[in-house]
């Protein structure tokens, strides 16, 4: 597979060598990284990737669920070249955020005020940190294995690479305790042991990276019943589950957070972050009624809250919908096709995203997903390395998501491509 892979991918390999001249590892987009060297992608357009090596991908990945209308959907294309033509960025407020603002809050009943930032990274980082004011406590509780970005008090406990991070403070991690996901009882005891010292639990309602995997009945009432009679606060990071339903999955499971964090797609395919909830929480970022400092060279930048704008009036209900319901028909069809193989495989997933799991145990939280845990070389990277020869363009931990210019076509590739990935492999995973 790696000769194979080598073979197609010539120019790929020149890129990176030069990257590594001049960028530590080459890039941090790691997740597309196949031994010896990750693709590099030229242009894309709807669902389809064009690499520097002149194949043609169909795009299974979308940047990590960002790219939801897939690649250049011309009506952001627009808005986004047309509010760039007139300025960009002026160290002073403009329309836009408040657009994009009103439309996050009259989407999302739990949020009645929000704040932007360029990243998942910042929106989870100022949610901890108005949880944080709001409490005045410190420790913060999270999933096992959970990734909520980069900064230091979520760091801790993302075991999924098996990597140390010698750069997080000890001091930072004696503030940080985790617990499994779908646990209740591991909850109630964290809760029993931490509770009153708690500023908040975040907590990704599907586990995205970890695995894509979905909330067990009453995990998310539990954590919300919990936080509320500890005084503290539920927060979702919804960084990749938005994309579930108009209001994000505390609309499709039905439980209301007290803040939410923002991403990917939020501001239409440029750097964005968003965060906000309850405004008597918000309110410690006013600087009339509150003392946290939040600010930053390109917040709520205009054009960025126009790409955020387009993308958010594109997907729709409907849209979510018929994406939901591709992302359902692909996991029935994939599911045929594992139990048709008879290996040890299945996939997770809600929505319109998912994950292959090179297991039979029920997959429940980061120790039962096999997504990160193995060595490189394993049998889910060859699989997904397989996929990749076949033409599909996935990340090396298997997560793939549907985006709106799909149709039952790309949902035939996937199904045609996976079936002859699985038999690429099946003697290393038998
Ligand atoms: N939270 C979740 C659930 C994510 O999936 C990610 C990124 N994959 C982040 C936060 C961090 O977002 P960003 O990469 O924009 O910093």
């Amino acid at each position: 597979l790696t000769e194979e892979y080598e073979r197609r991918t010539p120019e790929s390999r020149r890129l990176f060598e030069e990257a590594g001249a001049v960028m530590p590892g080459g890039d941090t987009r790691e997740v597309t990284y196949f031994d010896p060297y990750p693709t590099f992608v030229e242009e894309a357009s709807g669902c389809t990737l064009t690499t520097a090596d002149g194949e043609e991908l169909l795009d299974f990945l979308n940047n990590y669920t960002q790219a939801v209308l897939g690649h250049a959907p011309p009506a952001v294309v627009e808005a986004v070249t047309e509010r760039f033509a007139r300025g960009n960025g002026f160290a002073a407020p403009t329309r836009e955020a408040t657009d994009l603002a009103e439309r996050i809050v009259e989407r999302t009943p739990s949020v009645e005020s929000v704040r932007f930032a360029n990243s998942g990274t910042e929106a989870t980082m100022n949610a901890v940190r108005a949880a944080i004011a709001h409490t005045g406590n410190d420790h913060v509780l999270k999933l096992d294995g959970a990734f909520h970005g980069t900064h230091d008090t979520v760091l801790v406990g993302v075991t999924g690479d098996g990597r140390e991070n010698p750069g997080i403070p000890r001091n930072v991690e004696e503030r940080v305790s985790t617990v499994p996901f779908n646990d209740a009882d591991a909850l109630v005891e964290a809760f029993e042991r931490l509770g009153d010292d708690l500023a908040c639990f975040i907590v990704d309602p599907i586990m995205g990276n970890a695995g894509v995997i979905p909330p067990r009945h009453d995990y998310l009432e539990t954590a919300r019943d919990l936080t509320e009679d500890a005084d503290t606060l539920l927060v979702f990071d919804e960084v990749m589950t938005y994309r579930l339903a108009e209001g994000g999955a505390q609309e499709r499971y039905g439980v209301t957070p007290d803040l939410t964090a923002f991403g990917k797609f939020i501001g239409g395919g440029l750097p964005c972050g968003a965060f906000g909830g309850r405004e008597d929480v918000m309110a410690v970022f006013d600087p009339v009624r509150g003392s946290v400092t939040h600010s930053g060279t390109f917040n709520g930048n205009p054009t960025t809250m126009a790409g955020g704008l387009a993308t958010l009036d594109a997907l729709d209900a409907d849209a979510i919908d018929r994406i939901n319901d591709l992302g359902a028909t692909a996991r029935d069809r994939l599911d045929e096709v594992c139990a048709d193989a008879d290996l040890p495989v299945q996939v997770t997933g809600d929505g319109s995203f998912f994950n292959v799991h090179f297991t039979d145990e029920e997959v429940v939280d980061a120790a039962t997903s096999t997504t990160g845990h193995e060595s490189s070389g394993g049998p889910t990277e060859q699989f997904f390395l397989a996929l990749r020869n076949r033409g599909v363009f996935v990340a090396r931990r298997g997560l793939m998501n549907v985006s709106t210019p799909m149709g039952d076509a790309e949902i035939d590739a996937l199904v045609d491509a996976f079936e002859a990935a699985l038999s690429d492999v099946a003697p290393a995973v038998a």
